[in-house]
């Protein structure tokens, strides 16, 4: 039986890749607001801004729509065409909606924030975002409904940040910092170097006899060896540290853009503070056009 997250995931690749393009970013240039009548074809449609006037004018029953049914309905009841790029993003949200597999599958994530980003997602390809499309893909999910991610995707999206040489995640993708920064310990007495990932209970596993039981796959430390205060002689360190790249983040978050430029040295973590800004701008402008799309349609969004 094929799960609704799978089925999700056919509609979403089958959505014809040559007629969608996505959105440049233009902070500089705003391009014109849709209006009510515009916005389902209008290309900088807001995810959220389509699924409010969907759940305004069709209730939540198309949360279990096909597409075909869906995308029938909005052109009949809305009199209005569907930008193709709309069509994705639409197709994204309903899956927030009414599964759980964009928090608990790297794939449903990924193909999820390039559809939320207006990218035709791609069967059987990787695609990962980059920094910008993450944080803009990661915040407006967070808009429509939030659950805790699950470890496959945390470690997906540190991977999408080591790609990049980023070592650090400012909220709302601090959930992957930990396997950014993959925690070791070295043991003080037999040189052990080991992982300190989640979920580690503080022990060297040589010396406080993790591999010792006779259940091959029990892997808890002896007791014994406990007792006599083995395995406890560690020095944890990380294999990537985001604290450098942090503080200067934090730093130059703060300057107005006309001294940024000049304040960003070429050392490794004003590199990658600069990277990050960058992400965390587009977020913004993404942020900025839901607020204006939101204002210029109130009246015509608010719910009898
Ligand atoms: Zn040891």
């Amino acid at each position: 039986m094929k799960s609704s997250a799978d089925s999700f995931f056919e509609n979403l690749v089958s959505t014809k890749e040559a007629e969608v393009t996505a959105t440049p970013p233009q902070p500089a240039t705003p391009p014109k607001q849709p209006s009510s009548k515009s916005l389902f074809s209008h290309p900088d449609a807001h995810p959220l801004i389509l699924d409010l006037s969907l759940i305004k004018q069709l209730g939540m029953e198309w949360f279990a729509w096909l597409p075909e049914t869906l995308f029938a309905e909005i052109e009949r009841v809305l009199k209005t065409s569907i930008a193709e790029v709309n069509k994705l993003k639409i197709l994204a949200v309903q899956t927030l909606h009414v599964t759980t597999a964009y928090w608990d599958q790297w794939e449903i994530f990924e193909k999820t924030i390039q559809a939320l980003n207006g990218v035709p997602p791609q069967l059987e390809v990787m695609q990962p975002p980059s920094l910008e499309f993450l944080y803009a893909g990661v915040d407006m999910a967070n808009l429509i409904r939030r659950e805790e991610f699950d470890e496959e995707v945390g470690r997906y999206c540190a991977a999408v940040f080591l790609h990049e040489n980023v070592h650090y995640a400012p909220e709302p993708l601090e959930f992957c910092q930990v396997y950014i920064t993959q925690p070791i310990y070295t043991c003080l007495d037999c040189d052990k170097v080991g992982s300190a990932m989640p979920p580690f209970d503080g022990l060297c596993t040589s010396c406080a006899g993790h591999f010792d039981d006779q259940k091959p796959l029990n892997f808890k430390p002896d007791p014994e060896k406990i007792e006599k205060g083995h395995g406890s002689n560690i020095v944890m360190g990380k294999t990537f540290d985001p604290e450098p790249t942090k503080k200067r983040f934090e730093e130059l978050d703060k300057m107005p853009p006309a001294q940024l430029q000049g304040a960003i040295r070429e050392v490794p973590e004003d590199i990658q503070a600069a990277r990050l800004i960058s992400a965390i701008d587009f977020r913004n402008y993404r942020t900025q056009q839901l607020k204006n799309q939101r204002a210029s349609l109130r009246g015509w969004l608010e719910t009898e």
